[in-house]
């Protein structure tokens, strides 16, 4: 099932969301939106290709029926249009009042039971109240290029709902050719924050709150923080993945796995991270530790979007094996320690308890249905719960 690449049927079938089936969509509308960008090329039946030839890849996103709209970042950063850093938002409209949820997923597109997390948020909520916005792909760059970690295979076959999908396993960076310059020695955040790896440039999770005239990848966070106060999100969870506790150790490096199962949150909503994690692990059994955003590390989603809007950030951490230092034959979906249910679900649900305990503690409503409980997702497995 290892670095397969995606048929083109199942390329068109990402790239033309009829799945969604529904009636408050226009089916046109929504082809128009899609038949943009890499869309065009997954529809000539390029695929995703490897080496020399890789190219922008548009991902397998097959949203759920209660998808009221679909815009691009370019809407809120027109700079981003025509660029491969331009990305889908899909919004789930309740028509009632109340609050506004943000979930960003494919920050670092390595991680791929972050942005498998946002997609079965995407392909099976229900919004009863507020609203729900969703960006499975926020650097839609990393798609384009393999992993340099661990060199781990692109594509990972599982079984959805409508048959065999294939997940993507990117890189953790924007593609150099979409960031047009070289990498500098040292990336240094507008703020003057120097981080000593040049290739942080390259980075959405060092970037924000971007710049509006800065790289392509400081337009893409400049570009999610427009979007964050036009749409006034209340809050927002940011998915990732970090190395395993049961990782090797890499030599002069921190312990693995200290960031896994942590939840990051904005001075602004610890409140709610702590009820959130007690939620969790009555719900899922999962023990999440829980870190302030640290004010001196600048660029990073949890501090910077709180800082620069009214929204309250968070950032979770999954384990994810093909992080774990000298781990090139790790088994990214199918590990027995750490399986993709046991990740994804994790997101999932600290997602749910965020929103319930963000209802609850700013009495601003968000309802939302219909997303898999964390057993279902175990026993079931992933894919059962994509379209
Ligand atoms: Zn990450």
């Amino acid at each position: 099932m290892k670095n397969k690449p995606v048929t083109r049927a199942a390329a068109e079938q990402g790239s033309c969301p009829d799945s969604a089936g529904d009636s408050s969509v226009s089916r046109r509308n929504f082809l128009k939106g899609s038949l943009t960008l890499g869309a065009s090329l997954a529809l000539v039946g390029l695929g995703p290709v490897t080496g020399a030839n890789a190219a922008f890849v548009y991902p397998d996103i097959r949203p759920s029926q209660g998808v009221t709209k679909k815009l691009w970042l370019s809407h809120y950063m027109p700079s981003l249009k025509g660029t491969n850093l331009d990305t889908p938002v899909f919004f789930f409209e309740s028509g009632k009042p109340g609050a506004t949820a943000l979930l960003i997923g494919g920050t670092h597109c390595s991680e791929v039971a972050a942005h498998t997390a946002a997609l079965c948020v995407l392909e099976n909520a229900r919004v009863e109240k507020g609203r729900l916005i969703v960006i499975p792909y926020a650097n839609r760059s990393g798609l384009s290029t393999r992993d340099t970690i661990n060199n781990i295979p692109r594509w990972h076959g599982i079984k959805s709902r409508s048959g065999p999908r294939y997940i993507c396993y990117g890189n953790r960076r924007t593609d150099p050719k979409d960031q047009k310059v070289p990498d500098p020695e040292q990336y240094v955040h507008p703020s003057g924050y120097v981080n000593k790896k040049g290739n942080e440039a390259r980075n959405l999770n060092r970037c924000y709150p971007g710049l509006k005239d800065g790289t392509p990848t400081e337009q893409l966070a400049y570009g999610i923080i427009q979007l964050v106060k036009a749409e006034k999100a209340d809050f927002c969870l940011d998915c990732h993945e970090a190395s395993t506790p049961s990782g090797k150790q890499a030599p002069n490096r921190k312990k693995s796995g200290r960031l896994a199962y942590t939840l990051v949150s904005h001075p602004s909503g610890l409140e709610i991270a702590a009820s959130a994690i007690l939620d969790l692990e009555e719900d899922a059994g999962i023990t999440m530790k829980l870190e302030e955003s640290r004010k001196g590390f600048r660029g990073l989603s949890h501090l910077e979007i709180g800082d620069a809007t009214d929204c309250v950030s968070f950032l979770s951490e999954s384990p994810n094996p093909g992080q774990d230092w000298d781990a090139s034959d790790a088994e990214v979906i199918n590990n027995p320690k750490y399986p993709f249910a046991h990740r994804v679900g994790l997101h999932v649900r600290l997602f749910l308890k965020l929103a319930e305990n963000y209802e609850l503690l700013k009495d601003k409503g968000l309802i939302i249905k219909g997303l898999p409980s964390y057993g279902d997702l175990m026993a079931k497995g992933v894919g059962a719960f994509l379209n």
